[in-house]
Formats: structure tokens, sequence, C-alpha cells
């Protein structure tokens, strides 16, 4: 007997979801990932940068604010020697300038200075400084009211930013003049530490200028916009002539006063921004650690986010095909495609069942009836094989429409089907196999544009109890060649004659 495989056109995609649909979702979830792994990246070297800038901050102020209250006291000793004591009051103060020189170099000042009441400067160690006035200084004149004051500004005569510390020398009960330090900013960058190219800082006074800075550009720049009249009173002062009110650039000034988003500055752009006071003083040191290097970190994150989405997407698609193909594997094995009936390997596991519960009990036997399409061969000769199919895939369909619930159909062979019925006798399978003749026989099948017609010849055998499947199955086929001997679309019972009704 021709067989062929079974065909796979009626049968379910390998998976549910289509293979497009697969690769643009695993593709927009890689894309997810990278995404993830991007925003999360760079997000780490934000955080990162913030708190290497305020860890720096925490660092650095207390030294800065040590080195700073060094000079703040050094004015109210100093004035205690009776040689500087002497000097605004002495016929020829320039005699104490090497004295002063030395002075500046034990403590390691840029300029010491002492300054008449008049604002005249009669003494220094710096030459530059002789002659010229400070009265318009509010360092001078806050001396000459008894206090001693640090104070940001640029040089008047140096044009160097730096600060000033500045107390009174006192001599019998009165004011004879001030005493004066001047640190230049450059000394405070010794300071500070070393350059690099990821960390910058910058000292701001009270209104929030810089006066130092590891860059030369921000100098007398401004962290914040400065008032009017706060530019006014700094005019006044003469303390910084020739600001420039300029606010320090987008990434450098804090989060809150930034308008842009802060991913919006990502990857290269960020700094990371901390401010901290230095005590002693009201003046600000800032940090800032800028990302440019460690930009790339965010972009290796992506990619890694991207490879494990990717592998776990590629692992959850290879799992699903994997079950799509096991479960249409095990449809196939048990359903016939073509026809819809039941596999013979089907038949091989649920039949012996039957066989043991007859030999159990006598009573609950089955009978079965064996079903063959009538010169089926040459349906495929005349209209194809494909027509052939669809016949096929009919007469399965009349089968499942015309058997019982709990009766098992089965594709036996090629063109043979057989249907299994428990607890059935004869009669109600041959009246089953008479159901699906006539029904079959009633039925027109289109194959292209021919509409066909064919019949089916049936053999039905009862079980006897003790024998075997295969026994059954061969009295089946007995009966199946009677009625095919005795002139085809008929059933053939065992014992009776066939029957034919019309
Ligand atoms: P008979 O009435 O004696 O049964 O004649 P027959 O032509 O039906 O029997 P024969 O055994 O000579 O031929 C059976 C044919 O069934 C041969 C084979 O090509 C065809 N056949 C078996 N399985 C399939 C199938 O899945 N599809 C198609 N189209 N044909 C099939
Ligand atoms: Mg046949
Ligand atoms: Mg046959």
């Amino acid at each position: 007997m021709f067989r062929r495989s079974t065909k796979q056109s009626a049968e379910a995609p390998a998976c549910p979801l289509g293979n497009h649909w697969l690769l643009a979702m695993t593709l927009s979830l890689t894309l997810l990932g990278a995404a993830g792994g991007y925003l999360w990246g760079a997000n780490a070297v934000m955080q990162q940068a913030d708190e290497k800038a305020a860890q720096l901050a925490r660092q650095w102020s207390p030294a800065l604010s040590a080195f700073f209250s060094r000079h703040a006291v050094l004015p109210q000793a100093l004035e205690l020697l009776p040689r500087i004591q002497s000097t605004p009051t002495a016929a020829s103060p320039a005699s104490a300038n090497p004295f002063l020189s030395q002075l500046a170099e034990r403590f390691d000042l840029d300029s010491l200075y002492v300054i008449r009441p008049s604002g005249t400067t009669v003494a220094s160690s710096t030459e530059s400084f002789i002659g010229e006035n400070y009265a318009f200084r509010p360092y001078f004149q806050n001396a000459m009211d008894g206090r001693t004051t640090i104070y940001a500004a640029l040089g008047s005569t140096s044009s160097e930013p730096g600060y000033y510390v500045a107390g009174p020398i006192r001599a019998d009960d009165r004011i004879a003049g001030v005493l004066a330090i001047k640190v230049r900013s450059s000394s405070i960058g010794e300071l500070l530490p070393p350059e690099a190219d990821s960390v910058d800082w910058a000292l701001s006074d009270e209104h929030g200028v810089i006066f130092a800075a590891s860059r030369d550009e921000w100098l007398l720049q401004s962290r914040h916009p400065l008032s009017t009249t706060t530019l006014e009173r700094l005019n006044e002062e003469r303390r910084y002539p020739g600001i420039d009110p300029a606010v320090m650039p987008t990434p450098y000034q804090t989060r809150p006063e930034t308008d842009a988003h802060p991913l919006l500055m990502l990857p290269a752009n960020y700094v990371g921004v901390a401010t901290t006071p230095i005590s002693g003083t009201n003046w600000r040191l800032t940090f800032f650690t800028s990302t440019r290097t460690s930009a790339t970190f965010a972009l290796i994150y992506a990619a890694l986010g991207g490879i494990i989405v990717l592998a776990i997407s590629l692992t959850g698609v290879v799992l699903a095909l994997r079950e799509a193909n096991r479960s249409q594997m095990l449809r196939t094995a048990v359903r016939d495609p073509l026809t819809g009936l039941f596999t013979r390997l089907y038949m091989k596991e649920a039949i012996p069942p039957l066989v043991a519960m007859h030999v159990r009990h006598p009573d609950q036997g089955f009978t079965m009836v064996m079903l063959d399409i009538d010169h089926f061969k040459r349906v495929n000769d005349h209209h194809g094989h494909l027509a052939g199919d669809r016949v096929l895939a009919h007469i399965g369909k009349i089968v499942r429409e015309q058997i019982r619930a709990g009766d098992i159909p089965v594709r036996y062979g090629g063109e043979e089907l057989a249907v299994f019925l428990p607890g059935e006798g004869l009669e109600e399978a041959r009246q089953c196999a008479e159901r699906i003749r006539q029904a079959v026989e009633k039925t027109e099948i289109r194959a292209g544009h021919s509409m066909l017609s064919v019949t089916i010849s049936a053999g039905v055998a009862v079980h006897r109890q003790e024998e075997s499947l295969s026994a059954i199955i061969g009295r089946a086929d007995r009966e199946l060649y009677c009625a095919k001997q005795s002139g085809r679309n008929r059933v053939c019972i065992e014992g009776t004659a066939d029957t034919r009704p019309g």
C-alpha cells in the first residue's frame, strides 16, 4: 500500500508568534536593555563625579581653613614686636623693610607692610607698595577701627588676585598704624591638590566672585549672577577692577542653578560639583570633577546592558521555540494533521487498556470498524495528490462527526481509517459504519474546478475476550476485504452477510 509522509501544511506554525515578531521583540528588548544600561552607567558616572567632588571638598576645606587662620592671627601676633610697633611713627620707616622681608619669608607671605593712619604705606617687604595709599581698602578701615579682618581682592599695585589680612598696630593706647599681609592666589594653588585633568577647584568670596582657581580664565568670574548693587559695591571698594560679571559655564554651576537636565549633559559634559564653606572665613571652596575621562563607562554599560538583555531574550526565544516544537511534536505524534484523527502510534497506547479491561470485565468489550476509501488511487491519478489529500481530510471530518464521544477514530494507514467503539456491540458498530458510509456517499468534495464523490467500504469486528489487538484488527480487515470483494461501498460484519442499503 502506498504511504506518503503526512503533509505539514495544515500544521500550526512552529511558534505562536511569527519569526518576524520574535526578531522585532528581541531587537526592541536589546535596545531597551542598551538604553537601560546607558542610563544606569551614565547615572553611575554622574554619581561618581558628584561623590568625588564632595569627597575632595570635605578633604580640603579643613586644610584651607587652617591655612587661612594661621594668617588671620599673624597681624595680632606681629603687632607685639617692638620693631613693628615703632615703624608707623619712625622717622625713616623704610629701614624696617629688611625686617619685614625676613618675617614675610619666614611666614611664607607674599607681602608684609605697614600703613600709616593716612592710608600711605611706609614700610613693606615688597618695595612697590611703599608710597601707595590704601585708605580705600575696607581691611585698612576696619584695622583703624581696631578690628582684624581677612579680605579677598585684586591687588591695586600688583594686579594680582589674593587676600589680605590687616590689624591695628597699637602704640601708647592708640592706633598708630596698620599691619597688613598679602597672600597671592597662586600660593593657595600650591596648597591644593596637584593639577589633574578631571579635577578643578575655585575659591569664591562672600559674593561668589572667584579670586583663586585652578583655571586662570575663571579668576574674577562669578559662580552666580551678581546683582547690580553688589557690582556697584565692588566697584566702590575698587575690589576687583575690571571684574567680568560673566557666570560660570553651565556644567560648572550647581545643579539647581542649571537649566539643563543632567542627562542632556551626558556623557562627556557632566561635571560633578560640590561646594563647602571655609570655616573662619565667609568664603567657599568648590570642586569640579569632570566625567570626560569616565564617560566611556556609560557606553560600556550600554553595551553590557544590551548584551545581557540580548542573551536573556535569545534564551527566552530558544526556550519558547523548543517548547513550541515539543508540543507540536506531541500533537503530531497523537493527531494526524491531515485527517484530524488519532495516529496509529496513539492507537497502540490507547487500545491495549481496552483489551485489558475486557479481560477483567467480560461485559466491557469493544468493537472496531475498519474503513477504506474505494478506488482512491483513481482519485489521485485523475485529480492529483492534492485533491486526494482534500478527500482524505474531508472523510476524516465526516468520521469525527459521525462517531460518539468516547469512540476512538484512528488513521490506520494511508487511506485506511479505523474507529474503536468501547462498550459497544456489533449492532452499534454496524450503525456507526453505516452512518459514515452514507455520509461519505452523499458528500461531494470540491477539488479544483470539479466536484468529487467517493465511497468507502467497511469491515466490523467485535473483540473477543483474551484476544490481542492485532487479532481483532485482522478480523476487521478480513471483513473489509469481504466488503471490497462484494462490490465496495458497503459494510461487512463478522458472522453476517454484508449490508448495503438501497
Ligand atoms: P480499493 O478500492 O481496493 O481500496 O482501491 P484503492 O485504489 O483505494 O487502493 P490501493 O491500495 O490500490 O490504493 C490506495 C491509494 O491511496 C494509493 C495511495 O497513493 C493513496 N494514498 C495513501 N495515502 C495517501 C495520502 O495521504 N494522500 C493521498 N493523496 N493519497 C494517499
Ligand atoms: Mg482503497
Ligand atoms: Mg487501502
